[in-house]
């Protein structure tokens, strides 16, 4: 990464803490975008990135075909008939159907390919065969059941944009244009390095002064799920030559490099000296709550997000602008998570200078209202919060909420892929 145009106006001294928004802005200016794209066959591209536009060359369906089991008839006809015709064909799906006799109705099934001549299916149910004949009711209509040639996509059209996030959805129509492969833009690896004397991993038995090293996974799942590579660097010691030697590391074999704790200025918070001594360091002061402290910059051109060490504040922090600024490098074009507006059912009477993120759920009242609640206990050690949420009501700096106030929500469905 080539310097970062806009992170030199760093806000001086604690108490000037920055805005997520703008913040955000920064980062997604400075974001290095991954312009190598590799093709994948349709199964191994769920959750990649499309490098290019996608056309179709087909109208799909491809043929006017029958939506119902049942029988195809031409409605002229069939009025003339007096409502009673013949089954003159059968056409089962997968079969190529003769044009329609005149004098008569065919026998269709669900996707075959509806008969020239047809304008109407009626469905088996509403008729009645009555020795070789087949009496119809009398409200037919023009196209009933009919699912017309291109009503999903017409040949040359766009279906899906360069830079989409390929869900099972887009796969799945994708492959009804019969392609196979798509290019891809080539899966971000994403180094991640977890600092701390005091870890230890699970499965040991804890020491006197050591907890285990949870952010590890948190952090190793957020990446998995947003369709990254990880390269797990494990526990980095608080010393200046651990974190120096593994940062050049991760900087060598990485395209980005997420690490958590250590990036506040005590003496033994060794992230920030080191980034700065092997290339550039922009630490925002974030005003946010769980979160504040976010080092952001690069390590011999490998960008680096540091994150807070509190478990719940990494991964906040995390969602709200490592997850955004990975995808831009990754080339994706939704990168914004949507709010919606919900019913507080939980009120904060201490004012906080910081947009506080709670971890909260959403149920819906008797009167069918989208109410939210919040987990009892919101500091930023207690992962459980998490856990229990299904995603965070946002309260702005300076705000008190009052019960049955509208608040902001951003759903995890919104954060977590
Ligand atoms: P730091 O940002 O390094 O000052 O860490 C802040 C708090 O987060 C401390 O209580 C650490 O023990 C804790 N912490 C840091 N890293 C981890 C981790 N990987 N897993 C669990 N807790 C952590
Ligand atoms: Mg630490």
């Amino acid at each position: 990464m080539s310097g970062c145009s806009g992170c030199d106006t760093q806000p001086a001294g604690a108490k000037e803490l920055m805005p997520i928004e703008q913040a955000l802005d920064r980062l997604l200016a400075a974001a290095p975008i991954k312009d190598e794209a590799v093709r994948v066959k349709l199964e191994d591209a769920l959750g990649l990135i499309l490098a290019e536009d996608q056309l179709s060359a087909v109208d799909v369906p491809p043929a006017d075909n029958s939506a119902m089991d049942g029988y195809a008839v031409n409605l002229a006809n069939l009025k003339s008939a007096g409502l009673k015709l013949p089954v003159v064909q059968r056409i089962p799906a997968g079969a190529v159907p003769q044009p329609l006799a005149n004098n008569g109705a065919a026998r269709i099934f669900t996707g075959a390919e509806v008969p020239e001549g047809a304008d109407a299916v009626v469905m088996q149910e509403e008729c009645q065969l009555v020795g070789d004949e087949v009496v119809f009711p009398e409200n037919v209509i023009l196209g009933q059941n009919i699912r017309p040639l291109g009503d999903d996509i017409k040949k040359g059209e766009l279906i899906v944009s360069a830079g989409a996030k390929l869900t099972p959805q887009l796969l799945s129509l994708i492959a009804s244009v019969g392609i196979a492969e798509v290019p891809v833009v080539k899966p971000l690896r994403v180094a991640i390095l977890s600092t701390g004397d005091e870890l230890v991993e699970p499965g040991n038995v804890l020491g006197p002064g050591q907890i285990y090293n949870s952010n590890r996974f948190a952090l190793a799942g957020l990446v998995k799920s947003l369709g990254m590579e990880v390269l797990d660097l494990g526990i980095v010691a608080d010393t200046r030559e651990a974190t120096e030697r593994a940062l050049r590391q991760a900087a060598e074999q990485a395209d980005c490099i997420v690490t958590t704790g250590g990036v506040s200025v005590g003496e033994e918070d060794h992230v920030k000296p080191v980034v700065e001594m092997l290339g550039q360091l922009h630490l925002w002061k974030i005003s946010i709550k769980p979160g504040k402290p976010l080092a952001f910059g690069e390590v011999l051109g490998t960008p680096i997000i540091g994150l807070p060490g509190n478990p719940v504040s990494a991964f906040v922090t995390f969602v709200l602008l490592g997850r955004p600024f990975l995808l831009k490098c990754q080339g994706a074009t939704e990168i914004y998570p949507r709010e919606m507006l919900v019913i507080a059912d939980f009120e904060v009477t201490k004012k906080s200078n910081r947009q506080q993120y709670l971890r909260a759920r959403v149920r819906n009242s008797d009167q069918g209202e989208s109410l939210v609640t919040v987990y009892d206990n919101q500091s930023s050690g207690v992962m459980s919060s998490t856990c229990w949420a299904d995603g965070f009501a946002i309260v702005p700096p300076g705000h008190t909420i009052k019960r049955g106030e509208k608040v902001a929500y951003i759903a995890y469905a919104e954060l977590l892929n």
